[in-house]
């Protein structure tokens, strides 16, 4: 009994100190030494990403904060295909950096953080210049689900045209947060935008279900250009029941293409 409240006072001031650990790594950022997972799963994006051919020494991929919406995670601007864990940064939605320690930020940035500002439901984002869909940018053929792969198509891609918010003279690029609004706006519910002449923005819930979506957008429409010349016009797309069926049937299994993608991406496999 005589040792009880010594250590009862032991026990509270490991507690307190406990508390105030808990206390320090909930404010610390996700960079830090907080979420270690999310920050190798965003390495990881951004060498799958390159590893399939949706982006080259451009493009980028962001995931926002798990503790804090108003933030979110993204590469300095560098190719995507040699970003480490150190060259991750915190931004906030105003597209400022945290703590930039002299790193360079994208000049596109503002796609991710008006994006995120008015899509409460996007938790992760990639932008990129994905080859075979630019044709769909620049014409009126719309890009559509050919696939049950790609059945997120079927929620539309619209197209965004800079002259609209940004006039006849801008070099294509989303540099302020005025174009990035406005692009946020283009995007609507859907799960893919077109850029004209530039590229396309893929948003979804997760990095493995953006990484998804942003590879097979680049797959669908390969194969629907081909479709397109071998039909002579004549295509037959996913309807809407068939691509919303088909888009729950993939998010749940995710996993599979993700664990993969990430093991060819590290040289595994
Ligand atoms: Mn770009």
């Amino acid at each position: 009994m005589n040792n009880s409240i010594p250590l009862f006072g032991a026990f509270l001031l490991a507690g307190a100190a406990a508390a105030l650990d808990y206390a320090e790594s909930a404010s610390a950022s996700v960079t830090g030494s907080g979420d270690r997972g999310l920050v190798d799963d965003l390495v990881a994006a951004n060498h799958v990403l390159y590893r399939q051919g949706v982006v080259d020494g451009f493009g980028h991929v962001s995931v926002r904060h798990p503790g804090d919406p108003a933030r979110f995670l993204l590469a300095r601007s560098m190719a995507p295909g040699l970003v480490t864990a150190d060259d991750i940064m915190e931004l906030d939605l105003d597209g400022n950096a945290r703590d930039p320690r002299g790193r360079t930020l994208y000049v596109e940035r503002f796609i991710h953080s008006e994006i995120y500002k008015v899509c409460p439901e996007v938790n992760a984002i990639v932008h990129s210049h994905s080859p075979s869909i630019i044709p769909f940018s620049v014409t009126a053929v719309p890009l559509r689900p050919i696939y049950h792969m790609s059945s997120f198509l079927g929620a539309g891609a619209p197209v965004f045209e800079i002259l609209e918010a940004g006039g006849p003279a801008t070099d294509m690029l989303i540099r302020s947060p005025e174009l990035g609004s406005a692009l946020a706006s283009a995007l609507g519910k859907s799960a893919v935008l077109l850029m004209r002449g530039h590229g396309d923005v893929v948003v979804g819930d997760s990095l493995p279900q953006v990484v998804f979506r942003a590879i097979y957008t680049e797959v669908n429409a390969k194969l629907q250009a081909e479709a397109l010349r071998l039909g002579q016009g004549q295509v037959n797309f996913l309807n809407a029941e068939e691509a919303a069926n088909a888009t729950e049937t993939n998010n749940r299994v995710l996993g599979r293409p993700w664990e993969l993608w990430k093991q060819q991406a590290a040289g595994r496999d």
